[in-house]
């Protein structure tokens, strides 16, 4: 989270400010230098964007609050330049409670633009479209346009939009996850397709950029997609790396550059041996712990006195997917595996990485095979 600023919370939920969201606040500052405008319009626009802002949150918050509902609990909400992000602990495996929690966010933009188009209408003052054109003439009604838009935005089904995920859920109501995903996935690359072909031809770089944001965030759907049904079903002992280098609780640091240089080893277990004379882990020595302590210790130092706790230990049936989950959250590169408290292997976030990179070609060759067999032989195909 180093690179976000947190800014408050709310239902307990941190809410943090991307460090690219201050070129967003330098732009308009900048704009409004070079524009040498008067103050009160200043304000007023900056006014009118915070209160966009304001809106994003409160648009996340509808997809933190529905996935509450269904005890999913929300990590996060992190405020970019482009819009929100909600980071959720898990996405349910029901797509129908995928589908509210997606819904939701984009319900809370037409509420809010009910409700102030409501107040535009009570105070007789006009509530046309037309006030885009003159945004700082009448903020609120601005206001309760640009919320039909985030509305309108956020519903396109193509991911990583909320209409993806609407579009993904009712496609998952009759098909795998996986093969939902993907279909939704092309449906969004194609929609980025279309938003670049237009750009390009209405010199739009603000679609060009929206064409850009929704190809990458469909590939890195799909790509996510494609890794959680390769590991579904896989254990630990399915990835992890089973070859490795211990070292001794009385090794020195010497010791543990040689084994450095020796192998492709990054992290030691250090053991010692315990009361039945089997090795027992007391610790781990990350290449980058071994690194520092080279300029701070004696070469004769023993290692333990540079080894570090674990973030944890997983034994070795647990399922892949729920580790390499707590793995990436708790930013943690390599785990001890265990059985019956011994140390068995350890794993990788590299590992996993490799586990996915040959399941995947396996599918292609065995999609080939299929392929080739489905194939019609040259001299039937003639007749
Ligand atoms: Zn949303």
């Amino acid at each position: 989270m180093k690179t976000s600023l947190r800014i408050g919370s709310v239902f307990g939920i941190g809410i943090f400010l991307h460090w690219s969201f201050l070129l967003l606040v330098v732009g308009i500052v900048v704009f409004f230098i070079v524009q040498s405008g008067p103050t009160a319009s200043a304000a007023t626009s900056i006014g009118v964007i915070l209160g966009v802002f304001a809106c994003v949150v409160l648009h996340e918050l509808g997809h933190a609050l529905a996935a509450r509902s269904f005890d999913v609990p929300t990590r996060s909400i992190t405020l970019y330049p482009i819009g929100g992000l909600a980071r959720l602990e898990r996405i349910p495996s029901d797509p129908m409670k995928e589908f509210w929690i997606a819904v939701a966010g984009p319900a809370v933009n037409v509420v809010i633009a009910v409700v102030l188009g409501a107040l535009v209408f009570a105070t007789g003052r006009p509530l046309s479209p037309s006030v885009l054109a003159e945004p700082m003439q009448d903020p609120i009604t601005t206001l309760a346009w640009l919320n039909v838009g985030l509305a309108v935005f956020n519903l396109l089904p193509a991911f990583p939009m909320d209409g993806g995920r609407v579009l993904r859920a009712l496609l998952a109501l009759n098909t795998d996850y996986a093969q939902a995903t993907q279909t939704a996935a092309n449906i969004g690359q194609g929609m980025a397709i279309l938003f670049g072909l237009l750009g390009v031809l209405t010199f739009n770089p603000v679609l060009l950029f929206i064409a850009l944001f929704v190809y990458a965030g469909a590939q890195r759907e799909s790509q996510q997609a494609m890794f959680r049904s390769f590991t579904h079903g896989a254990t630990v002992r399915n990835a992890m790396m089973t070859r490795f280098t211990t070292l001794s609780i009385d090794a020195t640091l010497d010791d543990a550059v040689d084994a450095l240089l020796a192998g492709s080893d990054h992290d030691f277990p250090i053991v010692e041996a315990g009361d039945d004379g089997r090795p027992r882990l007391v610790g781990i020595l990350p290449r980058q712990a071994l690194i520092r302590a080279l300029s701070t210790h004696d070469a004769a130092d023993t290692v333990d006195s540079i080894a570090e706790e674990p973030c944890f230990t997983v034994s070795d049936d647990q399922m892949l997917d729920t580790v390499f989950t707590k793995m990436s959250q708790e930013q943690c590169s390599t785990v001890p595996v265990l059985n019956n408290g011994d140390l068995v292997g350890l794993l990788t976030l590299e590992n996993v990485g490799e586990l996915v990179m040959v399941a995947s070609a396996m599918e292609q060759r065995e999609a080939a095979d299929v392929r080739k067999k489905m194939a019609p032989q040259p001299q039937a195909a003639r007749e």
